[in-house]
């Protein structure tokens, strides 16, 4: 899974259709009809969507 974002192509797997890129601390979800959905993670620990077009 390349991250949306920053293009890396170097991202952790956390599970079937999680992904999380440690370049911009994202997560990112394959949803059932494989639309992206991106999670990011701020230093304090929240999350807040983003999303990619
Ligand atoms: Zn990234």
């Amino acid at each position: 899974m390349k991250c949306p974002i920053c293009g890396n192509e170097h991202t952790g797997k956390l599970s079937k259709s999680r992904y999380f890129c440690s370049n911009c601390f994202v997560e990112i979800f394959l949803s059932k009809k494989n639309k992206l959905e991106l999670l990011k993670i701020s230093e304090d620990g929240s999350t807040y969507p983003i999303y990619a077009n």
